[in-house]
């Protein structure tokens, strides 16, 4: 979305003019394909345009291949220290690889695997983080280590005239990742992949992703994102969806409701909890506010597209601002629904 250098990954491209591309990983076993295959499908369903999947060695290669060939979304293939696993991942049909050629050992080897990136048009990702740290640069502050360790990693494949590139830069330290990504992308112009590494669980990674991404997006830097989450990588498409649509950079509904205080007149959580549900669906730039009463409500939301407030026990819904209607509290959602419905599909 924000560099000037475009990377094209099978179908998709990163960088760019291009829309910012949602990534995730697997956490099956790359042996066991239905499985692999499985947890691919529901996340490309979910919205992955990007799925990175481990191969951990030549042992992983031909189940490899048989996911690439059956899977509907291109495949990043997460190499480390072996060469060969690399040039027989783009060979068994990786769309993009991980590794970093720093770990990879001698040049020859290196050069090997960007013969064979360069040969079937594949990328590679530079992928460093904090266990990524080169010795000469271990002296320095974490954040310039990691991200010198980056740009010496760039250089092996700068040397070799090898372009096709996207750089990540991730820490465990939201702060650290940010001012990482910044002081790169300050020296280079290289599609950047975004995220906060080893971000916990649920709460903790929303929070620490949100910081870490979400500043650097505010920067104009970052073209594609991973959330990292423990557990069910599915969570970690839904929170990047969220969070790219409540940021303003992918279109969907967005639903903004009151803190509530003395003055609620509607159960507002529980409304806005399902206009949240009843909009999922929906792919159009929509506001939508959810107030408790309509002394402030109409004056707080008056951005939104649609809003409706408590009032006496019942509600008032605007449109653009304008008061549209007054609705029995029993039809607070369907009669919210119905004005919903008519301005995204004039119905
Ligand atoms: Fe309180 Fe009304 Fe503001 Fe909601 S909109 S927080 S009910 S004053």
């Amino acid at each position: 979305m924000f560099s000037k250098k475009t990377v094209k990954v099978k179908n998709i491209f990163i960088g760019g003019e291009h829309e910012i591309v949602i990534q995730s990983m697997t956490n099956t076993d790359t042996l066991d394909i239905s499985s692999t295959l499985n947890q691919i499908n529901n996340l490309y369903e979910l919205g992955a345009q990007l799925i990175r999947v481990s191969v951990r060695s030549l042992d992983d290669i031909e189940s490899f291949r048989i996911i690439c060939a059956s899977s509907k979304v291109p495949l990043c293939a997460d190499i480390h220290f072996d060469y060969r696993v690399a040039v027989e991942s783009i060979k068994a049909g990786a769309s993009k690889i991980r590794l970093n050629p720093g770990n990879i050992g001698a040049e020859w080897k290196v050069r090997e695997v960007v013969n064979t990136a360069r040969e079937y048009g594949v990328p590679i990702r530079i992928g460093v983080n904090s266990g990524s740290i080169k010795k000469e640069f271990s002296h320095l502050e974490g954040y310039k280590a990691l991200a010198e360790s980056c740009l010496e990693e760039l250089r092996i494949l700068e040397s070799m005239e090898f372009g096709d590139v996207v750089l990540s830069l991730k820490s465990s330290d939201a702060m650290e990742t940010y001012n990482a990504n910044l002081y790169v992308a300050g020296k280079v112009d290289y599609p950047m992949h975004l995220g906060v590494t080893e971000a916990g669980v649920w709460e903790d990674s929303i929070i620490l992703s949100s910081a870490g991404i979400g500043s650097l997006l505010f920067n104009k830097i970052g073209d594609t994102i991973r959330v990292s989450i423990s557990g069910d990588p599915l969570q970690e498409v839904t929170a990047a969806k969220k969070m790219l649509t409540l940021l303003g950079y992918l279109k969907g509904p967005r639903v903004i409701a009151c803190p509530t205080c003395a003055r609620t007149q509607i159960d507002v959580a529980d409304l806005a909890e399902k206009v949240k549900i009843m909009t999922a669906e929906i792919h159009q730039q929509i506001t939508i506010a959810v107030m408790g009463c309509v002394v402030n409500g109409p004056g707080e939301a008056k951005d939104a597209d649609i809003a409706i407030a408590g009032s006496g026990g019942a509600g008032v819904i605007f449109v653009k601002g304008k008061i549209v209607k007054k609705v029995e509290r029993s039809n607070l959602e369907k009669e919210l629904m119905d004005e919903i419905q008519k301005m995204i599909y004039g119905r």
